[in-house]
């Protein structure tokens, strides 16, 4: 580029006039003296964002785009929430996702020694758990409930309105209870060499009914009730007193006064008083 313009010297070939026209119009920046410079094509303002960055990293590879923000509504504890999210993510510490990052070597269950630990197989698969399950009412031949992938499982199992058979709680309140204390029992049993605890299903009904007692439900009653404040009016023959104390923080002076209306809210008589020195407390009495 010159001074005064585009050098087309420079060029081995020859463009359209059309394609010099629209070349001419783009306008220059004055603030680097013309040179060349590099910019990112990502952002209105050519600095480099992660944010563009990763949203052209997504459109050109093929990952599949999945969203599970439907996590973030649910009615939940939020450790609880979490941990849903990050199996959705495939980030909670099974062996077969520390093996994706190379933290592990071997992907082998820890708690049964039969095959590799996945999520699925850590929360549900794994045949002792076949019969916590089958215990709190899925059954064998549940197709829906043992056949889906990961994030199809969460989803169904999450908006499940049936009721817990002999608690009343619904499913969708029991589920993330279930895989959340399935979980601290595989860790509990990996890391501080306990056993398989006799009460797992009895603890995730308590949990699963103390939460719909204690949170949900009571969320679910609350009422906002709104009352304007104003003047009633009066029945036949009477009057109404109100008074009103004010205090000047800085000084401690306060003052009062006082209004009586009769029913109709007309003036009637009223007052005013300097107190002096006092609190806002002995000013209202
Ligand atoms: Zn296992």
């Amino acid at each position: 580029m010159l001074d005064v313009g585009w050098d087309w010297e420079k060029l081995t070939f020859e463009l359209p006039d059309e394609v010099k026209g629209l070349i001419c119009a783009i306008p220059i920046s004055t603030l680097g003296g013309g040179l060349d410079k590099l910019a990112w094509s990502g952002s209105p303002n050519g600095s480099f964002d992660v944010k563009s960055a990763y949203g052209i990293a997504m459109k050109s590879s093929n990952a599949t785009v999945f969203s599970v923000s439907w996590i973030w509504k649910i009615d939940l504890l939020p450790k609880v929430r979490l941990f849903l999210w990050l199996c959705a993510h495939n980030s909670i510490g099974v062996k077969v996702c520390l093996g994706r990052r190379g933290v592990v070597q071997d992907e082998v269950c820890p708690v049964c020694c039969n095959g590799s630990e996945a999520i699925l197989h850590a929360l549900r698969d794994f045949s002792h758990l076949k019969h916590v399950w089958n215990q709190l009412g899925v059954t064998a031949s549940n197709h829906e409930f043992w056949h889906v992938n990961l994030v199809d499982w969460l989803s169904l199992n999450v908006r499940k309105n049936d009721k817990l058979h002999g608690s009343g709680t619904p499913w969708k309140i029991v589920f993330p209870f279930v895989i959340w204390i399935i979980w601290k029992s595989r860790n509990d049993i990996v890391f501080n060499r306990k056993g398989q605890s006799p009460k797992l299903v009895l603890d995730i009904v308590y949990q699963a009914k103390e939460y719909l007692h204690c949170v949900a439900t009571p969320r679910l009653q609350t009422r906002r009730v709104l009352r304007s404040i104003r003047w009633e009016r009066l029945e036949h023959g009477w009057r109404k007193l109100n008074v009103e104390g004010a205090c000047n923080e800085l000084h401690g002076l306060v003052g009062c006064g006082g209004v009586v209306r009769n029913e109709d809210g007309q003036w009637v008589a009223g007052f005013s008083k300097r107190i002096g020195i006092t609190s806002s407390f002995a000013v209202e009495l």
